[in-house]
């Protein structure tokens, strides 16, 4: 297993939908928000195989 960071930038408009589906995906509490900064953008260290398996896993 290899450790990946996923960066989640968004626009203000996205956000709601973003941390919506990214809580729906069991994912929200690996991740951390700089939209309370203003900030858009998520971050989350994932572990997986390769990358795209961590992108899928965090499904951003
Ligand atoms: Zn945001």
């Amino acid at each position: 297993m290899y450790r990946y960071l996923i960066e989640t930038p968004h626009t203000e408009q996205n956000c709601r939908n973003l941390v919506h589906l990214v809580n729906a995906a069991g994912y929200l509490n690996h991740f951390d928000w700089g939209c309370m900064g203003g900030v858009h953008c998520g971050w989350a260290i994932i572990e997986a195989e390769n990358e795209s398996q961590a992108r899928r896993g965090a499904r951003v």
